[in-house]
């Protein structure tokens, strides 16, 4: 179906280490469709940032499929499947992970390196991602010259600088304050409704309060999936009928 983007079909994720087996993931399939924000929760240890490095392009399945605008993600060598994310997805942590000899703008600029836009146009396309997240004035400054609430805008705008149709956040508001962590949800509010798909891991209910649906995990399974009463879209839902869960 068109309308769905990212497609995960029986997704199972063992990891081994050592002599024990975790098994990190049991048999999940779930849809995400355009324009969708969907936030992930569910207690640590439950497989929460297993799935979205997967989503990610950076962690390859035990056994399953996932589908991202119909492209087999696995199926692709490892050169395209960089290429592949570059294109299409945009990461947000909750370590913003900035580079600290960097401005502002710099750091914005890095996931353009090895396009082939010109250096005006990477310029341009930095102070376009930094207006996005209202921090045009302090494209100058280095990370530790903002705050927090500050190096996560400028996080979110690299994430968005190649405009990709969807991005991943895994708990984005983790290390903010209430306050900050409002001011981020909003920004990411108006992300998705300018047109973006939004994923997010969060253990804060009340970020779900600015998405239109909530899925649940426990022990590496979906347990719900609810669609949000606030829901800014009516799009069809449906998440992992083998655990029982209906639409
Ligand atoms: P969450 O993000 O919900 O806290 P994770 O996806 O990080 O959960 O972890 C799920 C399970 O997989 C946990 O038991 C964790 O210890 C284990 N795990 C995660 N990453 C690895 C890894 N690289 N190697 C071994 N075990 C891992
Ligand atoms: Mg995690």
């Amino acid at each position: 179906m068109k309308n769905i983007l990212i497609k995960i079909d029986k997704i199972r994720k063992t990891y081994n280490s050592g002599s024990t087996a975790v098994n990190a993931l049991q048999d999940i399939s779930l849809n995400i469709s355009r324009g969708e924000a969907a936030a992930i929760m569910g207690p640590s240890g439950s497989g929460k940032s297993t799935l979205l490095s997967i989503i990610g392009g950076l962690n390859q399945p035990t056994e399953g499929k996932i589908l991202i605008d119909g492209i087999d993600l696995y199926s692709l060598s490892r050169e395209k499947r960089a290429d592949f994310r570059r294109e299409y997805l945009g990461f947000v942590f909750q370590q913003f992970q900035l580079i600290p000899y960097l401005n502002a703008l710099e750091n914005v600029m890095l996931p353009l390196t090895t396009t082939r836009y010109t250096s005006k146009q990477k310029r341009d396309m930095a102070t376009h991602a930094l207006h996005r997240v209202n921090m045009d004035t302090k494209a100058n400054r280095l990370p530790n010259q903002l705050s927090g609430g500050e190096q996560e805008r400028i996080a979110i705008a690299r994430a968005v600088v190649n405009e990709p149709p969807l991005i991943l956040a895994d708990e984005p508001t983790g290390s903010l304050d209430t306050k900050t962590s409002e001011e981020i949800m909003g920004l990411f509010r108006n992300l998705n409704e300018s047109g973006l798909t939004l994923l997010m891991v969060t253990h804060n209910p009340e970020n779900t309060a600015y998405m239109n649906r909530t899925i649940t995990m426990q022990d590496g399974m979906l347990i719900s999936g609810r669609k949000n009463t606030i829901a800014t879209n009516s799009l069809p839902f449906s998440i992992n009928e083998s655990a029982g869960v209906t639409r």
